[in-house]
């Protein structure tokens, strides 16, 4: 069986974590400062903070920004609940709103334009297509870039999270480098990861206010840090497995937009069907054929859905949870294996 997915650790990752071992120091040091530093230099500047998940870090990003009671924050309904979470544990409100049917991102169109109806946007980067950043500044919002499924993806040769107030990332173990768990902010913006790094760890404080435990581990970033100095292998494995993957495509699916951009990340390789019954015809031909493929967001996840919200208001997404199929593009894919996916593709005969 092919997996969906499966993390490509290295003998070198491996040697990385042994050192942390056997320095004596595991909890939050050097290779988190390490970690830290490699986001900065990445992104041409400003400053980082790791911390335990992407979770918290759109919580902390958040609070960071501002946003907090009787707040409003747009979300895309077409996300993880990670999202939803975070708005809500930072006592805001999420606004769900429909996202667009060719790069399955947040939708500018559909956001509520009205003055100070909202000040916040999350926009997910999603499976590595770009979300239009600008169009929502363009309505006065202050946007959060999730890049957890977009690390190391460029447009025009620069990386992708550097136009909005910050970036968050995750390093769970499905992501584009992993430390099993993790996660960061970046952003331009000095003072709002100094609210983070403040926030993240309560221990040995000369004043007191509420803070939490939010740290990463060394021997987590060490990980990571180990898998960065390969992003660029990384991209170029997982956009090659893409192309060839949509080059097989039976007649009547399409792939989603935007992934396909030079310097793009291409976190998965998702599949458009024509109908609910074309994409479950090719799930089952897949899995019968050895091959791993999931639903990438599932019509009970939508989260308009977790919030009770009328399904007829949000027609793009319900769409696309009925019609989408996730392939394997995960970098540890070894060429037979591809082949063996391109192979199925062919076999394909609805
Ligand atoms: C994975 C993910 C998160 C949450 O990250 P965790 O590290 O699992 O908490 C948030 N947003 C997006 C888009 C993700 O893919």
């Amino acid at each position: 069986m092919i997996p969906h997915n499966r993390p490509w650790i290295t003998a070198e990752d491996r040697q990385a974590v042994d050192a942390v071992l056997a320095s004596g120091w595991i909890a939050q040091g050097p290779q988190v400062l390490a970690l830290e530093r490699f986001f900065v230099e990445h992104q041409g500047g400003g400053e980082a903070c790791a911390v335990s998940s992407g979770s918290s870090a759109l919580l902390l990003a958040l609070q960071a920004c501002g946003a907090g009671a009787g707040d409003a924050v747009i979300v895309p309904t077409y996300a993880c609940s990670a999202l939803v979470n975070a708005v809500h544990m930072a006592g805001a409100r999420p606004v769900v709103v429909d996202v667009r049917m060719d790069d399955f991102c947040l939708d500018p169109a559909s956001v509520d334009a009205r003055p100070a109806a909202s000040r916040f946007a999350i926009a997910v980067h999603a499976f590595g297509a770009r979300a239009d950043v600008g169009a929502l500044q363009a309505l006065g919002l202050s946007v959060i870039e999730d890049c957890c499924q977009s690390l190391g993806g460029l447009v025009d040769g620069r990386p992708l999270g550097g136009d909005g107030a910050a970036a968050v990332y995750s390093f769970y173990a499905s992501k584009i480098v992993t430390g099993g768990q993790g996660g960061l902010v970046w952003s331009r913006d000095a003072g709002l990861v100094a609210h983070v790094r403040d926030y993240r760890q309560f221990d040995g404080r000369e004043n007191y206010v509420p803070r939490f435990n939010f740290q990463m581990t060394d021997l987590q970033a060490a990980m990571v840090v180990s898998q960065l100095a390969r992003l660029d292998t990384i991209r170029d494995r997982r956009a090659a497995a893409r192309r060839a993957i949509v080059a097989a495509l039976p007649a009547g699916f399409a792939a989603q937009a935007d992934v396909d951009q030079p310097g793009r990340m291409a976190h998965r390789c998702v599949v458009v069907a024509q109908d609910l019954r074309a994409r479950d015809a090719l799930a089952a031909h897949l899995h019968a054929s050895g091959i791993g493929c999931i639903v990438p967001v599932e019509r009970f996840e939508l989260l308009h859905r977790y919030l009770g919200l009328d399904p007829a208001a949000y027609p793009v997404a319900e769409a696309l949870a009925d019609r989408t199929l996730s392939l394997p593009v995960f970098p540890a894919l070894e060429s037979d294996a591809l082949g063996r996916i391109v192979d199925a593709l062919h076999r394909f005969h609805p």
